[in-house]
């Protein structure tokens, strides 16, 4: 098969640039448009003048069970600028009990740490833990507070707090399913899928600069301030890339990754399904130095922040599922944030520092079982138009990890994996599928 001429791909999310990073190790021609003047999309760092320093648009937490992730990160050379502590422990705080402990997965698939009183959650006991495999026999509509027992206090101090992380939607409403595919990829494979990665610097510097780098020394043609408008449809296929004062003819081999948000890629490509429901996430920036024994990040169980990151040149607080609070006023946030991490990490209440609070109101899709069957698959009718992104049926939901997935296999969809490494992608990509998008995908490659 002959390698199309130029692969076009719009969008320089996570998800885009792992397309591009794949393609172009294997050979291709590639091309990034990009609607804003910088990459990354939901995922970056940038300077905030108020507080005199770099901040993440929002915490991200990534483990080593992303595999994907990893694959990325390696690809584009940027392993050494994550810290990857040996062991995993996931610290917590229980902030009305005023009780902290850590969670503490043995390494390997075994886990005999729940034999371990001092590495389970206080107040539970082992045989508490199987209620999870309910989750993995959960019917396609059931929701996490349906299967599992949301009075339990396992659920209260674990079950809840990583399920409303992972899912970004609400127990009530997230989707059993999806939760036990989260937990099957890290706490099911034992403490080594557990350990965080935590970016020295920013997400920009370990996820974003090094990927464009990369594609700028082979060679990509990469153009910010390129919102594309419209696509034009000729004989099954995509013929042209509609932008702002430009029209680009694609040639014949040529393909189109479109590595846009749902509702983006919705405006773009006619009839296409997807999750229409998002849900916001809140996070908040304190400049602070938090104490050097305080750990890198911590679970937050019964004040309003969920998760806090001890960080730099900031202290970062992200709550998910944000509805309640996105249209709280930014003060009386920072304020009511503050007043957990000065808890959690045992820091002055008074005064609050300075802070930058960042609301994403359509952060991710809603993972509740009813958006999770509008994810379209990476095939379109157009046979040179494939869709990468978190919201394309990856298996996972709205992360780092699932955007990535969508890339590689976007990529694969073009490349057909002629490169050993991306051939791994690829099929690290496809374990996470579900049958639903395998089926998608046995159906649309020609
Ligand atoms: C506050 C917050 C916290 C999060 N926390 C976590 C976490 O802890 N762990 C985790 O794994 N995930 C987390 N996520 C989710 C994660 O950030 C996203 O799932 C992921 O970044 C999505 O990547 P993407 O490439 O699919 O989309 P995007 O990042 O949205 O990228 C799409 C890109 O396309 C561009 N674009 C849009 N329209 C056009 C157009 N017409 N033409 C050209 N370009 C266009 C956009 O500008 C953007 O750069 C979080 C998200 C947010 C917002």
């Amino acid at each position: 098969m002959t390698s199309p001429a130029r692969v076009h791909i719009v969008g320089a999310g996570v998800a885009g640039l792992a397309a591009a990073v794949t393609l172009i190790a294997e050979g291709h021609r590639v091309a990034l448009y990009e609607a804003s003047q910088h990459a990354g999309g939901r995922c970056r760092s940038f300077p905030d003048p108020e507080l005199g320093c770099r901040i993440d648009n929002g915490n991200h937490l990534l483990l080593a069970g992303n595999t994907a992730a990893l694959a990325y990160i390696d690809r584009i050379g940027a392993l050494d600028t994550f810290e990857r502590p040996s062991e995993a422990a996931i610290p917590f705080v229980d902030l009305g009990a005023g009780e902290r402990w850590e969670l503490r997965p043995n390494l390997g698939p075994v886990p005999w740490w729940l034999l371990d009183r001092a590495r389970r959650v206080p107040g539970t006991r082992p045989g508490d833990y199987l209620e999870a495999l309910k989750l993995r026999r959960a019917g396609a509509d059931a929701t996490v507070a349906a299967v599992l027992e949301p009075q339990s206090l396992l659920f209260r101090r674990l079950w809840q707090p990583l399920a409303v992380a992972a899912l970004n939607t609400g127990i009530e409403e997230g989707s059993a399913r999806l939760f036990w595919r989260v937990l099957a990829e890290t706490l099911g494979r034992g403490g080594a899928a557990c350990r965080a990665l935590v970016p020295h610097d920013g997400l920009s510097e370990s996820l974003i600069d090094p990927a464009l780098a990369l594609l700028r020394r082979r060679g990509a043609e990469i153009r910010f301030a390129a919102r594309l408008r419209g696509i034009g449809f000729a004989d099954g296929r995509a013929a042209e890339l509609r932008f702002e004062g430009e029209t680009v003819a694609l040639g014949t081999s040529d393909s189109v990754i479109l590595a846009v948000p749902a509702t983006g890629a919705a405006r773009l490509v006619p009839e296409l399904v997807v999750p229409e429901d998002h849900a916001p996430i809140v996070n908040a920036h304190f400049r602070c130095d938090a104490p050097v024994e305080a750990p890198l990040f911590a679970g937050l169980i019964g004040g309003t922040a969920e998760w806090v990151f001890r960080k730099r040149e900031v202290v970062s607080v992200t709550v998910s599922a944000a509805d309640r609070l996105v249209d709280e006023p930014a003060e009386s946030l920072r304020e009511r944030l503050w007043r957990d991490v000065a808890a959690a990490y045992r820091m002055a209440a008074d005064p609050v520092p300075p802070a930058r609070v960042v609301k994403e109101r359509r952060a991710t899709f809603r993972a509740t079982p009813a958006q999770l069957k509008r994810r379209p698959s990476a095939a379109t009718r157009w046979n040179n138009l494939h869709l990468a992104g978190d919201y394309v049926d990856n298996g996972l939901p709205a992360t780092i990890e699932g955007a990535i997935r969508s890339g590689f296999v976007a990529a694969g969809r073009v490349g057909r994996n002629r490169n050993p490494a991306a051939v791994v992608a690829s099929l690290a990509a496809r374990q996470a599928e579900t049958p639903e998008t395998a089926e998608d995908r046995q159906r649309a490659v020609p």
